[in-house]
Formats: structure tokens, C-alpha cells, sequence
């Protein structure tokens, strides 16, 4: 049973301090898609213009990515452009033309509405419970994201799809805003009572964190020597976390710890170089090597 991502596929204007990329493909649901495909089939639901190429579609290539949920309508393309300092986690955008997304109404294909794990990537509410409401039967896993402007502008109808949510991904500062607690445990537990049994936070260089309604667990970001794009590193993660649990028999707590190590995996690959660059050339081995990688990073003796 594959794996059911609706959200944004974007063009993206980058600036770094590393340099600068024009109208690279981009998107949630793009980086999303591409790292969980190591990992098990991906259905995407999403929209794109009439600037959207073959070659543009070239990124979904060859992978176990069915696109046949991803909507051509007249117009352009979703549109994002921002800029980091030197700070990896200091990013201002620069420019969002909603475009065609303006209109997205998203229209799930018969064949992926018994999808069993849904990752919601961070676009309207109203739209993310749309989704679950073409879905038939109730799925296993429910993951979502959101951002600010939905906590800020939309409380009520996050509230209703927070009701239906498994997981909540989203990071410290969005985290302290939808609780409106600063401390980031206590802050979970107010999230738990929305309905999520579990939240990520996640935290650019610094990792990322899984409370759970029984255990608290962390990881740390991969010291590396070249982060030249910080782009997609949150739904690279979210790929890499979904994609392992989705080939997985069940969602055990050992699961949901090794998912967390398999998504930092993927966001290390999507930061190392601009847009999607190396997160499409890694190979399983190069994340299981990683993963490893991982471990000794953290293991230690008592
Ligand atoms: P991330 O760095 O993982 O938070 O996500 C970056 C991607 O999100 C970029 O490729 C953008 O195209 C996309 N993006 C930026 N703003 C929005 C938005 N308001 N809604 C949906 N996708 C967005």
C-alpha cells in the first residue's frame, strides 16, 4: 500500500550564502515525495501550470512516485523565492505567488483513496480536511504539517483537522505559537489534547525532537561541512520518517525512533547541496550508510 502526500510542487527562486538557483523545481510535497520513495511507493496529489515541462517532471522519474494525482491547470506554477544568511535557520521569503494553488481543490484518484498513511503537507486546512474526507475507511496514519499564517489566520478549521491528526510535524516556534506555551514539553501536552498522540518538532541545525504521550526522544542534526541549501530539509524529513514507517509492518515506539533517524537522514542529503540536487542521486546504500552514521554519532556508554 503506498503512500498518499498532497501539497505543494513549486518553482523555487534560492539564495545562499553558497549561491543562487533560479526557478528550480521545488515544493512540499516534491521533497516530500522524492526522499519517502527510497523507502516504499508515493502517490502525489498536488497541481502545477501550463509552465510546468516534462523535464520539470523529470524529478519524479524513474522512482516510485505515481503522479497521476498531480493536476495540470491553466496558469503558472506555484512560485516561492527566499533567502538564508549564513545561519541555515534564519530564512526570510522573499516571494510567494500562490498561482494556480490559489484554486487548488484537491481531487484524490480513486485508486489512492484506500491510501493507509496520508502525509498532509503545510497548505490550507480547509484543504488538508478535504483530503481526509475523500479517503475511504480509516487509515492507519495520519501526519500533517502547518505553518504560522494557518495557526494565526485559520485556528478553528486546524483545530477540526488537528482532530484527526496522528502526528503533528512542525517547528519549535510554530510549535510554541499553536499551544501558546514556550516550553516546548508542556507545550506538546496542550497538543496532545487537540488530538495528535505524537509531535515533531523540528529544528533545523539543531535536530529534531518526538514527543510522544509515553516517551520523549531526540536526534541531532548531522554536523556536516557543506550546507549549501537548507530548501526541503523539513519535508525531506518528513519523506525519509513516513517513508520507513509506511514499509513497515506496524508503528511501533522502535519504529517511530528509527523513522526519526531515517528522516534526519534525508534531510542532511536535501541541505548538502541546492534544490533537490542530492536528495535525487542518493543511493539506499549512501542512506544506510548515513543511518549508521547516525548511531555512532550518538551512541555512548553509561
Ligand atoms: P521546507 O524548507 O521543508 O520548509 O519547505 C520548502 C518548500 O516549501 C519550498 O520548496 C517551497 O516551494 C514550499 N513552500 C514555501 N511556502 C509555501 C506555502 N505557503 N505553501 C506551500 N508550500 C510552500
Amino acid at each position: 500500500m503506498s503512500l498518499l502526500v498532497v501539497g505543494s510542487v513549486a518553482f523555487d527562486t534560492l539564495e545562499t550564502p553558497f549561491g543562487k538557483v533560479e526557478r528550480t523545481v521545488g515544493g512540499a510535497a516534491t521533497y516530500f515525495s522524492v526522499a519517502a520513495s527510497y523507502f516504499t511507493h508515493v502517490s502525489l496529489v498536488g497541481v502545477v501550470g501550463e509552465d510546468f515541462t516534462r523535464q520539470d517532471e523529470g524529478v519524479f522519474k524513474g522512482r516510485r512516485i505515481d503522479i497521476s494525482g498531480l493536476e495540470r491547470a491553466e496558469g503558472k506554477t506555484f512560485f516561492w523565492a527566499g533567502r538564508y544568511g549564513i545561519d541555515p535557520n534564519d530564512r526570510v521569503t522573499l516571494t510567494t505567488e500562490l498561482n494556480v494553488f490559489s484554486t487548488f481543490q484537491p481531487q484524490i484518484p480513486d485508486r489512492f483513496r484506500k491510501s493507509r498513511h496520508i502525509f498532509l503537507a503545510n497548505i490550507d486546512p480547509t484543504l488538508q480536511r478535504s483530503v481526509l474526507e475523500q479517503i475511504e475507511g480509516k487509515p492507519h496514519l495520519v501526519a500533517l504539517d502547518t505553518m504560522n499564517y494557518w495557526i494565526e489566520s485559520t485556528p478553528a478549521e486546524l483545530r477540526a483537522i488537528l482532530r484527526r491528526t496522528h502526528i503533528l510535524m512542525i517547528n519549535d516556534a510554530e510549535t510554541r505559537m499553536l499551544a501558546n506555551e514556550h516550553n516546548l514539553l508542556r507545550a506538546a501536552r496542550h497538543i496532545f489534547k487537540m488530538g495528535p498522540t505524537t509531535l515533531i518538532i523540528k529544528r533545523g541545525e539543531h535536530g529534531a525532537l518526538m514527543v510522544h504521550k509515553d516517551f520523549v526522544f531526540a536526534v541531532p542534526a548531522l554536523p556536516l561541512e557543506e550546507v549549501h541549501d537548507p530548501t526541503g530539509a523539513g519535508d525531506s524529513f518528513g519523506g525519509g520518517f513516513m517513508g520507513y514507517l509506511a514499509s513497515q509492518p506496524r508503528v511501533t515506539d522502535a519504529a517511530l525512533r528509527r523513522a526519526m533517524v531515517y528522516g534526519s537522514v534525508m534531510g542532511s542529503f536535501a541541505v548538502e547541496r541546492f534544490g533537490l540536487d542530492r536528495l535525487r542521486r542518493v543511493t539506499r546504500k549512501d542512506i544506510n550508510a548515513r543511518a549508521r552514521h547516525f548511531a555512532k554519532l550518538t551512541q555512548f556508554e553509561l
